[in-house]
């Protein structure tokens, strides 16, 4: 009976969650890592949403099972965006822009070269597959083929997509990769996608309110500063992503009001040392982003989500042997020196970000005690 109270309490919080998020412009970010492997870091995604609107924009791996934690239906979804076709941003594509499809909502797909060519080549190869699940309802792959737009960007498209302004241009990867600008409600968000230094981000991104960037540079914890010298010495290879002289340089020139890098390799970073080197440039707000991180950060459905979590790890820890993150996990994977309780550089995620909040008495740190007191 408990287990079906706490399903219940977790349907209802997912729900209040999903839809207070969409009154103002917002990101989540659904994958905050890269190539890599990393349970605690999904593939790069993005959702950006504003009242009925959701845009994702990259499909990593991990991007199915991130969005199913915040309540994100398929169908709901009103634009699959690529920024480009490297394999860590386009490998949930196929099952998403599938699901879309037989859910039979109206979507856009847009992105860079072969993104057409890849929508027509997974249409081809499921063909039978997509067809089969649609007698179900009695359709064809051609009754549902309407239903979408193919938008091959060549760097300086603006379009709308539901409520929200799309613009877009051309930087600087490996392959062809473009950045978005969203705009909506007086607010906007640019996603960077990967890249190296690109005179057009800037000018994307002139003024934004949130630009979330390639996190190229990023101090992993233990690790060293690694500087443009080292980083170019020795190697002649073609560069993929910024430095962080190069990403703060950027949000300089834009006059970006917040920072906030993605795409880690690491899953702990030194937040201090890359703060350090970032404020040589760039003197507004950082943020360091983590898997179901939501920006603007609002305080509300914040606590709305930690109750959601603490009720599912509640009933984790008295229904089955798997345990949620407990403040003894926590205290393992953040207490750099080991003195059994949390400072605020130390703290990461939400933690950090409700640092204050769960500081009691103000004295600098978050003990078991304090932490077991908010709920
Ligand atoms: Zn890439």
């Amino acid at each position: 009976m408990k287990y079906y109270l706490n399903l219940i309490l977790i349907c209802v919080c997912a729900q209040l969650f999903s839809q207070e998020q969409t009154s103002q412009l917002s990101a989540t970010i659904i994958g905050s890592g890269s190539p890599k492997y990393n349970t605690e870091r999904s593939g790069p995604s993005v959702l950006i949403s504003y009242q009925d609107t959701k845009i994702l924009v990259d499909m990593g791996n991990g991007t199915q099972a991130n969005l199913d934690k915040i309540d994100v239906n398929f169908k709901s979804i009103d634009g699959l965006l690529f920024t480009h076709h490297h394999l860590d941003h386009n490998e949930e594509f196929v099952p998403i822009f599938i699901k879309s499809l037989l859910g039979g909502n109206t979507f856009v797909i847009a992105g860079p070269e072969p993104t057409t060519a890849f929508v027509e080549s997974t249409l081809t190869i499921y063909e039978k597959d997509i067809n089969y699940r649609l007698a179900k309802s009695k359709r064809t792959l051609d009754d549902v083929k309407s239903k979408f737009t193919i938008k091959e960007l060549n760097g300086s498209e603006a379009f709308t997509i539901g409520e929200i302004k799309v613009s877009s241009v051309n930087v600087n990867h490996t392959i062809e990769t473009v950045a978005y600008r969203f705009e909506a409600g007086g607010k906007s968000i640019v996603v960077s996608g990967d890249l190296t230094y690109s005179e057009s981000l800037p000018v994307l991104a002139k003024n934004v309110d949130y630009l979330i960037i390639d996190s190229g540079g990023a101090v992993a914890m233990g690790s060293k500063v690694r500087t443009n010298s080292t980083r170019t010495n020795g190697s002649k290879k073609e560069r993929a992503h910024v430095n962080l002289s190069e990403s703060s340089l950027m949000a300089k020139e834009a006059n970006a009001k917040h920072l906030i890098l993605t795409h880690f390799t690491a899953t702990t970073i030194d937040e201090e040392a890359t703060t350090a080197e970032l404020r040589k440039n760039y003197a507004g707000d950082i943020s360091y982003a983590h898997d179901l991180m939501t920006i603007p950060y609002d305080e509300n459905i914040t606590s709305k989500l930690e109750a959601t979590v603490s009720t599912k790890s509640l009933n984790m820890s008295t229904n089955s042997s798997k345990s949620a993150p407990s403040f003894t996990k926590m205290l393992s994977r953040m207490d750099a020196n080991n003195d059994g309780k949390l400072s605020k550089d130390e703290a990461k995620g939400k933690l950090k970000t409700n640092f204050d909040k769960r500081d009691k008495n103000k004295d600098g740190y978050i003990t078991t005690d304090e932490f077991k007191g908010n709920h």
